[in-house]
């Protein structure tokens, strides 16, 4: 027996993260670029002070204001018992793969994917199905359908828009999924850039009272710029809310967490004010790099995928030593970048350009 006396299938792995280095320009997890105005600061040092008094107690474990003002922020006539939250969204999902996944049951999503989903499925000894998308990363349907016809599986994962790719999903495919899996799962649409999609695509939210095995996860980590307070939520049928319950575990939600969120929750207009700035600068890095003679997919989030490079490691390490840290994630030959303020991706730009004439 080896020391430590790790579970079989967990011996030799590798914790999942990207690397976290002091570079200047940091494109590399999708984070917001602008840190929160000197009035959020005020406001949430505040509430925490406010809660700090009461740590001798545990939180509440409810949470009922906060699932209150999330409901209130969600509107699509979500009320507080159909939301839930926990620490960021990857929590969130996990709690659901521990209530709805499990040994003799299966968990699906269509690569290129996030990849935490399959760690989901790892941690909660459920079986990890993958299905593929297609070329240009959307969903063939009825191939969708097929999969989830033959595998029967418990969960669905279909984060819209898709991380690496940034494709979001029409809610055709959502509604045919839902219908396909039935009262035998749940699908859950992870929108954790749900904000960032570009004019014309809804939210799956509009589907909520149509599909009962519908959840919609979100993040306070993207759009809300609040990545370091560590808030998920989703929104769903007030039943799979209350069999999140079961597995989690009790005052997951500290005050201070509880707290930040609140006062986050109140200056919402003020956080969520760069997304369409965000969104743009997204839409001239698109045409930046097709100009280029990339190849990019569309993108409905704050980031986005390009290549293809026969060394993608080599463009990547080419942008660090230029201060320019991205993200080597996706097929091969792709690279990913977060959307920066625009001196960031004036950098990112500059940096590429010099790599790829280095390489070429
Ligand atoms: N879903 C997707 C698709 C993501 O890309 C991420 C973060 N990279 C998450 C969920 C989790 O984010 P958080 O835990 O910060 O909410």
């Amino acid at each position: 027996m080896t020391f430590p006396p790790l579970r079989e299938e967990l011996r030799g792995l590798e914790p999942y993260g990207a690397p976290q280095l002091d570079v200047p320009v940091q494109l590399n997890v999708n984070e917001n670029p602008y840190p929160p105005s000197d009035a959020v600061v005020a406001d949430v040092a505040t509430a925490v002070a406010e809660a700090t008094r009461t740590l001798n107690r545990y939180p509440d474990r409810e949470f009922v204001e906060l699932r209150t003002a999330l409901a209130g922020y969600l509107g699509h006539g979500v009320t507080p018992e159909q939301v839930w939250a926990a620490n960021g969204s990857n929590e969130v999902m996990l709690q659901l793969l521990q209530a709805f996944g499990g040994p003799g049951r299966s968990a699906l999503s269509f690569a290129p994917t996030y990849s935490m989903y399959p760690e989901y499925a790892r941690d909660s000894n459920t079986a990890w199905v993958q299905g593929k998308r297609e070329d240009d990363f959307g969903l063939d349907l009825d191939r969708a359908r097929a999969v989830v016809l033959e595998q029967r599986p418990s969960v669905v994962l279909l984060p819209s828009p898709n991380n690496p790719t940034g494709t979001a999903l029409p809610p055709e495919a959502v509604t045919v999924l839902c219908e396909a899996v039935g009262d035998e799962g749940i699908v859950v649409v992870d929108e954790a850039y749900g904000e960032f999609r570009r004019e014309g695509t809804p939210s799956a939210l509009e589907l909520l009272p149509r599909h009962r095995n519908l959840v919609v996860s979100r993040t306070m980590s993207k759009a809300f710029a609040l990545a370091g307070a560590r808030l998920g939520y989703l929104a769903a049928d007030p039943a799979i809310c209350d069999a999140i319950r079961v597995v989690r575990l009790p005052y997951h939600l500290s005050a201070v967490t509880q707290a930040v969120a609140l006062a986050a929750l109140r200056h919402a207009p003020e956080l969520l004010g760069r997304v369409d700035q965000l969104r743009q600068e997204r839409d001239l890095t698109v045409s930046w790099l097709r100009e280029q003679g990339l190849q990019v997919a569309d993108s409905d989030a704050n980031f986005c995928l390009f290549g293809t490079y026969p060394d993608r490691h080599a463009v990547w390490r080419g942008l660090l030593d230029r201060g320019v840290l991205i993200r080597e994630v996706g097929p091969d030959g792709w690279l990913r970048v977060s959307i920066g303020t625009a001196p960031e991706m004036a950098a990112f730009k500059q940096a590429l350009a010099e790599t790829m004439a280095a390489t070429r």
